[in-house]
């Protein structure tokens, strides 16, 4: 009786086996299999086991590029990162900050000193004219998002290499997923460059001409850092704001 038991129980677990794989089979898209008519008679009348359950497929993460989660778990991430040589130099990391729904997300290149010493983005001197624009068109720094290309200080400021750019990507990639703005303002050529992995000419000829990445409008306009150095070039960024409040429905708000 024991010996009966036992093969039965052989059986049954050799059934449910064949039963997952033909289940898992059709799950990997297989309609039909090649099977021996006589398996086939044989299993017809062997007792009928009820389906397993369904597989339970582990969450997946959205594909942008090797990273995940919400913004805390992007910024801890870059935390902790060492993709690129980057890292070696750095005093803290600079993932970005401001609203968790912002209309406008302003891209820049990297981190310079004070951003490097606060783990903060464009809080210097060229962040301050970019709080200035940003309150001129009628928003605070806390409405919208900034960030940068790489998430740490190149030494020397010097620009990100192409490798840097790459490694630190899908940071900003995954930032834009979470935070999926209606528009954004690349701030330099760089900032074009790395968002779109493109060669670009230079930014007097793209800027105030709408790109788009991955269905999102994009503005490119000059780095504050250049205005600061060229003044008389405000002018033209302001042009470009007025495009992108233009693209929300917007117009600055009067001057007093
Ligand atoms: Fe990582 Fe980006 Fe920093 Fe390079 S710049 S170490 S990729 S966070």
């Amino acid at each position: 009786m024991q010996k009966r038991e036992s093969v039965n129980q052989q059986f049954l677990g050799l059934l449910d086996s064949v039963a997952a794989h033909l289940h898992s089979l059709k799950e990997e898209g297989a309609s039909s299999i090649v099977a021996d008519p006589e398996t086939v008679r044989r299993l017809g009348s062997a007792p009928i086991m009820p389906a397993p359950p369904p597989r339970k497929e582990p969450a997946r993460q959205q594909d942008h590029g090797g990273t995940g989660g919400s913004l805390k778990d992007i910024a801890a991430q870059v935390a902790g990162c060492t993709k690129c040589p980057l890292h070696k130099t750095r005093t803290r990391t600079v993932p970005g900050q401001g609203s968790a729904t912002p209309e406008i997300m302003f891209i820049g290149e990297g981190p310079g000193y004070d951003e490097d010493q606060q783990g903060l983005a464009f809080v210097g001197r060229a962040g301050q004219l970019l709080t200035k624009i940003i309150e001129a068109m009628g928003l605070t720094r806390d409405e919208v998002f900034i960030g940068n290309i790489v998430k740490c200080r190149p030494p020397e400021n010097r620009k990100p290499l192409p490798d840097e750019m790459s490694a630190c990507l899908p940071y900003l990639r995954a930032q834009i997923e979470q935070l999926k703005p209606k528009l954004i303002v690349a701030l330099g050529a760089t900032a074009v460059q790395g968002l779109l992995q493109i060669e670009t000419v230079g930014i007097t000829k793209l800027r105030g001409q709408w790109m788009s990445y991955q269905g999102i409008d994009l503005m490119p306009t000059f780095h504050p850092a250049y205005l600061l150095r060229n003044p008389p070039a405000k002018r033209e960024v302001w042009e470009d704001m007025k495009a992108v409040l233009a693209k929300l429905g917007k117009t600055p708000p009067k001057r007093g």
